[in-house]
This record gives C-alpha cells, sequence and structure tokens, in this order.
C-alpha cells in the first residue's frame, strides 16, 4: 500500500489518519509540531514519541522533501531556487530580502494555463497541479537555505533581532494561478497557519491572482489572507490582448469581486499595474484607473515592464512613470513604485521555470 505522505495534511486530517492507526489525538499535534520544522530529517529525530510508534509512523508515512537543484543569487540579493519535483518537473521560488522583512514569493502550479502574453511561465503552458506539500517544501527550504547562510555568517544582516523569523512574508506569485489550484492552496495555507507548525499569519501571506472571480470572494471567505490582483489595464480591449482571462471576466466584473472581497479590517487589496510603454502608461489611463478604482480599498503597486527579447513590449521612461504615479497619487491611492528583483538571475514574476528547459505537455 502506498505511504501517505504527512507534509500534505492538515492538523485535522493529521488526528484522523493518527486515530485511524490506534493512536491516541495528542500524537497528530506531536508529529505535526516535528514534521513541520524545517531541519526535521526523519522519524528517529521524534524523541518525545515511543520507538515503537516512530516505527509504524515509518511503516505507513513518507515525508516528502524538496532540495533546490539549483540556487541562483542575484546582485541584489534576491536568490533563486530551482526545484526538481519527484516526477522531473521544475518548479521555482525566489527569495527576495528587504531591510525589514523576507518575502517568498512561491509558485502553486507547473507551468500556467492563464497565457498572460507578457510572461515566460504562461508560454509553457499548464502542466500540473503542484500539491500542498510542494508549495509548502519551497518554504521549508528557502528557511533552510537561510538557517545555514546564517550559521555560516555567509548573509551579514540577513537576521533579524531577537528570536530569528526565517521568513516573513509569503506571497504566491510564483508559477502558476492560485486560484486554480484551489484545494491544494487552502491545505497549504491551513498548514503554514497553523500554531504548532510555521505559525504564519494571514496577514503575512498574500495570494496574487490574474482575476478568477468566482473562487476571490470564497478564498476571503475561508482564509484570512491578503488578496493582490495583476490589473495592468482598465481597458478591456488592452487587457483582453494582455490577459486571455479578461475574455471571461472582464474588467468591471473583476473590480466587483474586488469591492466584494470580504477583506479584514485595517487591510487592503494590492492592485499590480505593471506599465509598459504606450500600452498603458499614458495620463488618461491613470485618471480612468482612478475613477475604477473607486470603492475599493486598495493600494497600487507599479512596476515598470523587465523587458524581455521574448517579448515585443517595452519599459516606459521614468518620466512618464513619474507622471502616472502622481496621478494616482492626487487622488489619494497609496501608491508604491517596484522595480524588479533580481532581474539578471530572471526571477521577476513571470520568468521562472520557463528558462528551465521544463516543456510544456
Ligand atoms: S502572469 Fe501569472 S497567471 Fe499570467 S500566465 Fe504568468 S503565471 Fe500565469
Amino acid at each position: 500500500m502506498e505511504k501517505v505522505d504527512l507534509k500534505n495534511l492538515t492538523l485535522p486530517e493529521l488526528t484522523a489518519w493518527v486515530e485511524g492507526l490506534g493512536l491516541k489525538p495528542f500524537r497528530a499535534r506531536q508529529i505535526f509540531a516535528w514534521i513541520h520544522r524545517p531541519d526535521f530529517t526523519g522519524f528517529d529525530q521524534m524523541t518525545d514519541i515511543a520507538k515503537h510508534v516512530r516505527a509504524l509512523l515509518a511503516e505507513k508515512a513518507r515525508l516528502s522533501r524538496l532540495e533546490p537543484a539549483r540556487v541562483e543569487h542575484s546582485t541584489d540579493g534576491t536568490v533563486k531556487f530551482a526545484f526538481n519535483l519527484e516526477d522531473g518537473h521544475v518548479i521555482e521560488s525566489v527569495l527576495i530580502p528587504e531591510d525589514d522583512r523576507h518575502t517568498l514569493c512561491v509558485s502553486s502550479q507547473v507551468g500556467c494555463a492563464m497565457g498572460c502574453n507578457f510572461c515566460l511561465t504562461g508560454t509553457m503552458g499548464f502542466i500540473r497541479n503542484l500539491t500542498a506539500a510542494e508549495i509548502i517544501g519551497q518554504v521549508d527550504a528557502a528557511i533552510r537555505l537561510r538557517m545555514a547562510a546564517s550559521q555560516q555568517q555567509q548573509m551579514d544582516g540577513w537576521q533579524t533581532q531577537g528570536a530569528p523569523r526565517w521568513i516573513n512574508n509569503l506571497v504566491f506569485m510564483g508559477m502558476g494561478e492560485p486560484l486554480l489550484n484551489f484545494d491544494n492552496l487552502l491545505k497549504a495555507i491551513n498548514i503554514l497557519m497553523e500554531q504548532r507548525g510555521h505559525d504564519f499569519s494571514g496577514r503575512r501571506i498574500t495570494v496574487s491572482t490574474c482575476g478568477i472571480v468566482p473562487k476571490m470572494k470564497q478564498l476571503g471567505q475561508q482564509v484570512p489572507v491578503n488578496l493582490a490582483v495583476s490589473l495592468h489595464a482598465v481597458e478591456d480591449e488592452i487587457r483582453d490582448q494582455l490577459m486571455p482571462v479578461n475574455k471571461t471576466y472582464p474588467v468591471d466584473e473583476l473590480l466587483r469581486a474586488c469591492r466584494e472581497y470580504p477583506l479584514p479590517p485595517r487591510r487592503r487589496i494590492m492592485i499590480e499595474y505593471v506599465m509598459i510603454k504606450g500600452l498603458n502608461d499614458s495620463p488618461a489611463q491613470a485618471r480612468l484607473l482612478v475613477k475604477k478604482l473607486h470603492g475599493i480599498r486598495c493600494k497600487i503597486n507599479i512596476l515598470p515592464y523587465n523587458e524581455n527579447p521574448d517579448f515585443p513590449y517595452q519599459r516606459p521612461d521614468d518620466e512618464t512613470v513619474e507622471n502616472f504615479r502622481q496621478i494616482l497619487r492626487r487622488a489619494g491611492h497609496t501608491t508604491l513604485l517596484r522595480h524588479s528583483r533580481g532581474a539578471d538571475i530572471s526571477a521577476a514574476c513571470g520568468q521562472l521555470a520557463a528558462q528551465s528547459g521544463v516543456e510544456a505537455t
């Protein structure tokens, strides 16, 4: 009989499985705490669990673990990991260190069906959903790398004062559309938020969507996480061109879903807007964006396009970007201007494993 991957189970699921073996429910809490320690290597480490129970676990269960096949360090401190999955596919995650926090951008699928036409992952097509264990495995691997690097004092300044928080923020902005892998996404978030494991706060987790409208509200109702929406254009004819999903869920429908998203108090939706020269960067388009966002509690993240030889788009000049930003600011919007991190290692969103030789099926 196939062994159960315990990394794939939420605490309630693990409790049911443990009880099925005839063990007391408290064993599940002990096991859960052990297996979600990033430095956990095997059942033998569980010194507070009797030997015969450990032997039973080893007989019935397994613990998947992702090890990076390749780690690339950018000159700006960004680190990109490539992981070989058990079936040979490759996914990537990106660690973005900043002064006050360390963010891990995780993948949710191998490839992506959405075909946004500025995105390398989109050119792969959809291959498969990641399991919850594969999503969590990216977090564990990044934490292990940070722990090891810190121990070797190779990454000065990475360790915050007091108890180390190896990764502060998780963003589901890597390969794939997270809301199209909804069940495994929810399971992974529930496992990552579990107090006996990683204990991430929902405030520290952001799920980014290209606009899968029916799943947006469902997400907010089930887990108290932040939402980011890749908008990039507010005219349907332009957004249709950039993001085929717009033909199914056009701009006004998407923005209605943003208004209806059950946002926890004092939080705002992050509107992502990649600025592309001559396409979506005019003052008139900035004013239309302001009008369309009326009534949405949001902040706007402007990302000047990161040019790539595989796509025909260009980055607008700094003055155009600044003018656009000032229009949003004068209208009262909190507007962040982000430049792509890790551009020299192709770590920007949408430039992940398509460069690792992964073939779409
Ligand atoms: S931008 Fe995101 S949703 Fe669009 S194709 Fe790329 S990975 Fe998929």
